[in-house]
C-alpha cells in the first residue's frame, strides 16, 4: 500500500508515513488505493485468536513493503490482548476493546505503533521522540505501549483539568522514558501544539519527531482489525444466517470510525457505520447540513470525545467522492450528558453491567437506530471503548453504585504523579523538547 497526504502531498510507503506522522503540508497520510481483501476475509477461521487475525491482516496489507516476516512479527509483538464480543440482546452486541494495558481501545493502535517503531526505526542518529496530544486515553495507551522501549522518548501533552483523575495518574506515573506535560488549555490547544511542532524546522533538525495520536497511520491501520474481529465472531456465532452488521462508534477525533471505514473499503461486508458523538457534534451536523464548522470543544461526561475540530475529518472526506456518498454508509447521532447518565444507570440496574460514558453514548445511539431499523434484520455492534472503572466519578454518580477498578489501574492511583506544566505556545514546547532531548 502507498499513502499520500490529504493536502496533495506525494505518496510514501508505510514506514515513512509512520515516522513522519504528518505529511509535509500538514495533511494526514491516507491510502492511495484500497486492496481488495474480501477473499482473505471469507477464508478467515472464526475460531482463530485475534493475534493470528492481526498477523494475517498485517501481512496482507503491509507484507509487500515490509516483508511477511517483519509484518507478522510487528503484529505478534503488539497484541497480547484481544477484543471480546458480548451479546446484549437479540440484535445488539458490544465489542469490548478495553482488555489491553490501559483498559481502552487506543491500546490497539498504540501497541501496534510501538511495535512498528521498534521494528522499523530509528533510521538515523537523531533521537526518536514520540509526541502526542491526549484528551484522556491516547496518552495512557501510548505511555504504556512505549514504556521502557530502547532509544525512544515519549512526550504526552494533556489539557489541564480536562482528563479524569485516574487518567491523569495513568499519564503521570509511568516515568522513565515517558514525560507527561500539562498544558494550560484545552485538548484542541494540545493538538494544535503537536501540529506546530511537526511543522517546526528547528525541532526537526535536532530530533526525529513521531506522532502517536490518531493521526499516525501506524495507529489507524490496526484499529481496522477489531472490526474484522467482530464481524468474524458474529459470523462464527450465527453459522447459517449471516446478517448484515452495523457498527456504532463513539467518536471524538474520528480515528476509530475512519479505521472501520478502511476495513469496509477493503471489502468487509458492513451495512453501515453510526458515528455517535456527545454534544461536540461537528461531524453529525456536517452530515446533516453539508457545512463543516469547527468549534471550541465543550466539556462533557465522555471527555475523550470532547473534540471541536476532529483531525480525521480530512481522512473521512478523502474516503468519499462527496457527502452524498459518505451519507450512504455513515450516519451521525448526538447524545447529551443526561441521556449518557440514563443509559449508564439503566445498564447497571437491569444487568449489573457497567459501561463507560463513551460506550453509553454509543449504546444510546444504537438504541435509536435499532428502533428505526426494527425490520431490517441488521446486527448492531457497539464498540465499547473504555473500561467503566476508568471513568469512576461519572459512572458512580450516574449508577449510584461503586464501580470496581481493575488491579492495573488501582496500582497507578497509589503512585505519586509527575508532570511538567507548560503554556500553550509553540515556543514553550520547542524549548522543552530541545532542552531535554537534543544532543
Ligand atoms: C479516544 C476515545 C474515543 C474517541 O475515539 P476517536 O478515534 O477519537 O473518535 C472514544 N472513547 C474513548 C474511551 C476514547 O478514549
Amino acid at each position: 500500500m502507498r499513502f499520500a497526504g490529504t493536502r496533495g502531498e506525494p505518496a510514501v510507503g508505510f514506514a515513512e508515513a509512520l515516522f513522519r506522522g504528518l505529511a509535509p503540508n500538514g495533511g494526514l497520510y491516507h491510502p492511495t488505493s484500497y486492496p481488495d481483501l474480501s477473499n482473505l476475509f471469507a477464508d478467515l477461521d472464526p475460531e482463530m485468536p485475534f493475534v493470528d487475525l492481526a498477523a494475517t491482516l498485517t501481512v496482507g496489507l503491509l507484507g509487500d513493503e515490509l516483508g511477511s516476516d517483519t509484518a507478522e512479527a510487528i503484529a505478534r509483538r503488539a497484541f497480547s490482548f484481544s477484543p471480546a464480543l458480548v451479546k446484549l440482546d437479540e440484535k445488539l452486541f458490544l465489542s469490548e476493546l478495553f482488555h489491553g494495558p490501559s483498559c481502552a481501545f487506543k491500546d490497539f493502535g498504540a501497541c501496534f505503533l510501538a511495535a512498528a517503531v521498534e521494528a522499523l526505526g530509528p533510521p538515523d542518529s537523531r533521537k526518536t521522540v514520540v509526541l502526542t496530544a491526549t484528551s484522556g486515553d491516547t496518552g495512557s495507551a501510548v505511555a504504556q505501549a512505549f514504556s521502557g522501549r530502547e532509544g525512544v522518548e515519549v512526550v504526552v501533552l494533556f489539557p489541564k483539568n480536562r482528563v479524569s483523575p485516574l487518567q491523569e495518574k495513568q499519564l503521570t506515573t509511568v516515568g522513565g522514558n515517558v514525560t507527561a506535560v500539562e498544558i494550560e488549555g484545552a485538548f484542541d490547544d494540545c493538538q494544535r501544539l503537536v501540529k506546530s511542532a511537526f511543522a517546526s524546522d528547528t525541532i526537526s533538525s535536532e530530533l526525529r519527531l513521531t506522532s502517536a495520536n490518531s493521526i499516525n497511520l501506524g495507529r489507524l491501520i490496526p484499529q481496522a482489525y477489531y472490526y474484522v474481529d467482530a464481524w468474524l465472531r458474529l459470523r462464527g456465532a450465527s453459522k447459517s444466517t449471516v446478517r448484515p452488521v452495523r457498527f456504532v462508534v463513539p467518536s471524538g477525533n474520528f480515528g476509530n470510525v475512519t479505521a472501520g471505514l478502511l476495513a469496509w473499503k477493503w471489502g468487509l461486508p458492513v451495512s453501515g457505520f453510526i458515528a455517535a458523538t456527545n454534544i461536540n457534534d461537528v461531524v453529525p451536523s456536517y452530515l446533516k447540513s453539508g457545512i463543516f464548522s469547527p468549534k471550541d470543544s465543550v466539556k462533557t461526561h465522555s471527555n475523550a470525545m470532547d473534540v471541536g475540530n476532529p483531525s480525521n475529518f480530512e481522512r473521512l472526506t478523502a474516503l468519499f467522492e462527496d457527502r452524498e456518498a459518505m451519507r450512504e454508509v455513515l450516519t451521525g447521532q448526538v447524545v447529551d450528558d443526561n441521556t449518557t447518565e440514563e443509559v449508564i444507570a439503566r445498564y447497571a440496574d437491569t444487568s449489573g453491567r457497567f459501561v463507560c460514558p463513551h460506550t453509553a453514548v454509543g449504546l444510546a445511539a444504537a438504541e435509536r437506530e435499532l428502533e428505526k431499523a426494527r425490520d431490517s434484520g441488521d446486527d448492531f455492534v457497539v464498540l465499547a471503548t473504555a473500561y467503566a472503572g476508568k471513568f469512576r466519578e461519572v459512572v458512580t454518580k450516574a449508577s449510584g453504585r461503586n464501580v470496581p477498578l481493575p488491579e492495573r489501574l488501582r496500582s497507578a492511583l497509589e503512585l505519586p504523579g509527575e508532570a511538567i506544566r507548560l503554556e500553550p505556545t509553540i515556543e514553550a514546547l520547542e524549548s522543552l523538547l530541545l532542552d531535554r532531548y537534543a544532543t
